[in-house]
């Protein structure tokens, strides 16, 4: 492993991001309890993981908890933060995965 000097801190939080998203679809406030790091500052290594990663990060779309609308064409990868038809329900995920090469 390597050390936690400066440039190595972003670059480990991002490998165990990565490796955690090895496992199976985990969202981005799952990680961000599992990391101790703020959901903003998980979205923020997801966006760079997408651009080093490219199709291997795969994003399972977010989906409302009342009527079950699942937000297929959001390509943005936080979470939308309402939905007017289901206004006061929770809306769960959206969902990260790794890819294996
Ligand atoms: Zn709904």
């Amino acid at each position: 492993m390597h050390g936690w000097g400066h440039f190595s801190l972003r670059l480990t939080i991002r490998q165990n991001i990565e490796q955690i998203l090895e496992q199976g679809p985990t969202s981005a406030q799952e990680l961000a309890s599992a990391l101790l790091l703020t959901r903003q500052e998980v979205e923020d290594h997801l966006v760079h993981l997408q651009r080093s990663l490219k199709r291997r990060l795969v994003m399972e779309p977010a989906c409302c908890l009342g009527c079950g609308y699942v937000f297929d064409r959001r390509s943005r990868l936080d979470a939308p933060g309402r939905w007017p038809q289901c206004r006061g329900q929770r809306i769960d995920g959206p969902w990260f995965r790794v890819k294996g090469e």
